[in-house]
């Protein structure tokens, strides 16, 4: 259940850093900023004064996460500070992503650093080579678990919860709750400990979940009903159901970067769907593509899938990319892309 690491080069590395940055991937999710957040109270509670950027903006039902105590800088295309934090941190602590290139315009940047490196996630084959130390394990439920078990080995904390401070403590719970969609998927007995330990410590579920949850829009929810009611295909022979968020419904309702998430866990509530898969067109000029989310039951494998077909990856049963082509061509593509996968028709 309770899993140890070796942090001695971690520890030996956090000793040497006077400006330690830390960086999320791109469209970060509860995982990826619990994760970052977690480690930056972590090292506040220990007199450091480490930097935190994101590839682009956050949603909204993660806010809370990051207040004024909890600075973070966000990168765009008119605003360098993020790349300049790159260059002149001395150490780079990497969460929840295992390509470089889903930090898409820092990658540049942190390749280009010649700094000690740290890499912390849970997807399947992490571009090692890039990084002077990875803690990286598939099995478990989230990078806020991984991280939490590696902070649990430090020899400052010692398995005492109470010494990582509140804010790190919910910081991870958050990460770990939204990435299992809440308990629901990837959960192991070590995550339960991991929650346990957490509660115990003073982390209020019912409050975080009353933020991440129960904290939308009634455009959000409106938005919900037209998708399901509307925009919901079955292909029922190939046990798969998806979604089609358009560009215009999306401004029809007032579309908020976070609103869609948990659209594409809907489908999988019907009976003999394996598969669902929300795609979600994104019209901002150049930017212009389709995202792409997937999930599974069992053994069949999105990952595999969204990089075949979606220029993209992730994990068995959660995965996600990208198309690049019409919206109205979406619909035909994905059902012979399904056929050809599973092998049906
Ligand atoms: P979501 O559907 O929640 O956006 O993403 C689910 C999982 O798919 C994420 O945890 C991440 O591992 C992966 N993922 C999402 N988008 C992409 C992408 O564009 N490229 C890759 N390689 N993985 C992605
Ligand atoms: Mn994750």
């Amino acid at each position: 259940m309770e899993k140890r690491f070796d942090t001695t080069l971690l520890e030996e590395m956090l000793s040497a850093s006077m400006r330690p940055l830390l960086i999320g991937h791109f469209n970060p999710d509860g995982d990826s900023v619990g994760s970052l957040a977690g480690m930056y109270h972590y090292l506040r509670e220990r007199g450091m004064t480490p930097s935190a950027v994101l590839p682009s903006p956050y949603p909204d039902y993660l806010a809370f996460l990051i207040g004024e105590d909890t600075p973070v800088t966000i990168h765009s295309h008119e605003d360098n500070s993020a790349r300049e934090l790159i260059s002149s941190a001395d150490l780079l602590i990497c969460f929840d992503f295992n390509r470089l290139s889903r930090t898409e315009q820092l990658e540049e940047d942190i390749l280009a650093s010649k700094v000690p490196k740290v890499l912390i996630d849970h997807h399947p084959f992490p571009e090692v080579e890039y990084f002077d130390l990875v803690y990286s394990e598939i099995e478990v439920s989230s990078s806020c678990e991984l991280l939490f078990w590696v902070l649990m080995s430090m020899s400052d904390v010692e398995g005492d919860v109470s010494s990582l401070g509140l804010k790190c403590a919910e910081s991870l719970y958050v990460g770990m709750m939204t990435d299992t969609n809440n308990f629901y998927n990837s959960v192991s007995a070590s995550t339960f400990e991991m929650a346990s330990l957490l509660t115990d410590a003073g982390v209020d579920k019912t409050r975080l979940q009353e933020c991440v949850y129960n904290n939308y829009s009634v455009d959000r929810m409106r938005l919900m009903g037209h998708l399901l009611k509307d925009c919901l295909y079955v292909i029922e022979d190939c046990g798969v159901a998806y979604l089609l968020l358009s560009d215009a419904d999306k401004r029809l309702y007032n579309f908020a970067i976070g609103d869609s998430e948990g659209f594409v866990n809907l489908p999988l509530s019907i009976k003999g769907i394996r598969i669902s898969a929300l795609f979600s067109e994104l019209d901002k000029g150049q930017d212009k593509y389709i995202r792409v989310s997937l999930r599974s039951k069992g053994d069949l494998d999105v990952n595999r899938f969204a990089s075949l077909y979606c220029n993209g990856g992730g994990h068995l049963n959660a995965a996600g990319g990208r198309l690049y082509m019409p919206f109205e061509k979406v619909g035909p593509y994905i059902e012979k892309s399904f056929r050809e996968f599973l092998k049906i028709g």
